[in-house]
């Protein structure tokens, strides 16, 4: 069987690039980067290495980059070390309610401790409104919290607006831009934000790995206590190996961004009009017109999300219902329930996400195979 993988959002494979340096040195650069002996200096050469180029990348300083697990653990620390650090009297925060669970949980937690969060309505296409956004802020907002780009549906949100508004107010702005990053420029010299979370493995680089850009001055406590690493704001060994990695991987999906996206794009627009021209009651959800090139959400009427994921599966095809780390579940999405839909309609819908490694063969076979099952299902159900 040809196996498809359109569930790029979940995660993503290995560049080759990446795979290969992984192969080739995970047996030698195994030194710990605290420590002065050669192979601690070699780990902390290419440490140092991967945050000058991952900082390059953003148009950042070195010492604006830490280290993380990944993107929950980034989200977790920006939220968590903000309030921690004592340093805002405040205790509002500005968020929306399509967030990934990494940042409605941590505010979840942040609110039984007497924090409070405002969300902000989103209309039917999941857009944020910047007039509502405006309103909202008053001399207790401390924090806004906002996704660059949505995991499920793909749209992406004004953020140089919103940070731009964030600065002038005095205000401290977090970006999840876990989908962002890898898949958009982001000059952090241009676009003011304070805090921006990114994760490799959504970018083909290695999986327990990603990183917090903490904007010069902006202070926080970490939720690690023990070594100094990552300026006392990360303790514990760092996985050089996997954070070199991930250097290469923003590299790689930075070099040939335009070409990248473009095909992609393509392959993604064949797919929805395959889908949509031959399925009667198929929509897509989110912004059509403002979100990831690599991203479609579909509505299939009447049809159970789960039990089309497990169809396709069997084909080979792998796509996701709701979001990736709630796949297996049977919840709806929150996010297709936020754009005023059914809870029975937020599990009729399912996410392909594309990225460089696919094909249009794949895109047709999809086309082909997903119609034949929509009618099997359906029947069933008459
Ligand atoms: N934020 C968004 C928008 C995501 O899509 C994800 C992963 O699905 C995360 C945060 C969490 O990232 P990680 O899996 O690296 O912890």
């Amino acid at each position: 069987m040809h196996y498809i993988y359109f569930d790029n959002n979940a995660t993503s494979p290995l560049d080759s690039k990446v795979d290969e340096f992984l192969r080739e040195f995970q047996r030698n650069l195994f030194g710990n980067a605290s420590s002065i002996h050669w192979a601690g200096r070699e780990a902390k050469k290419q440490l140092n290495i991967a945050r000058e180029k991952i900082s390059s990348l953003f148009n950042a300083s070195e010492s604006e980059i830490i280290f993380t697990s990944g993107g929950t653990e980034s989200i977790n620390t920006a939220l968590l070390g903000v309030f921690e650090s004592g340093s805002i009297g405040k205790n509002e925060i500005i968020t929306t309610p399509v967030e990934h669970h990494a940042t409605l949980r941590t505010l979840q937690f942040l609110e039984s401790k007497g924090k409070k969060s405002i969300y902000l309505k989103v209309d039917s296409k999941g857009r944020i409104d910047l007039e509502d956004f405006q309103s909202k802020i008053n001399s207790n907002t401390a924090l806004v919290s906002m996704m660059w780009a949505n995991n499920e549906i793909g749209n992406l949100n004004p953020i140089e607006k919103i940070s731009e508004i964030c600065r002038e107010k005095n205000i401290l702005f977090h970006c999840d831009a876990v989908q962002a990053v890898g898949k958009i420029r982001i000059d952090l010299k241009k676009v003011p934000i304070d805090l921006l979370s990114f994760s490799a493995h959504k970018f083909h680089g290695p999986k327990g790995v990603g990183g917090l850009y903490l904007r010069e001055g902006v202070k926080i406590s970490p939720l690690h206590f023990g070594g100094s690493q990552e300026k006392s704001l990360r303790a514990g060994t760092q996985d050089v190996l996997r954070i070199h990695g991930m250097a290469i991987a923003l590299e790689e999906s930075l070099k040939n961004l335009e070409e990248n996206s473009a095909r992609i794009c393509y392959l993604r627009n064949q797919l929805e009009e395959g889908i949509l021209s031959r399925i009667e009651g198929s929509s897509v959800q989110g912004d059509s017109e403002n979100r990831l090139f690599n991203t479609s959400n579909i509505l299939f009427e009447n049809i159970d999300g789960e039990t089309l994921l497990l169809n396709l599966d069997l084909e080979g095809i792998a796509v996701s219902a709701g979001a990736a780390c709630e796949s297996g579940s049977i919840d709806p999405s929150h996010v297709i329930l936020a754009l005023g839909k059914s809870s029975q309609e937020a599990k009729s819908s399912i996410r392909f996400s594309l990225s460089k490694l696919n094909t249009e063969e794949e895109v047709q076979r999809v086309i082909e195979v997903l119609p034949k099952i929509i009618q099997r299902l359906q029947n069933k159900f008459l």
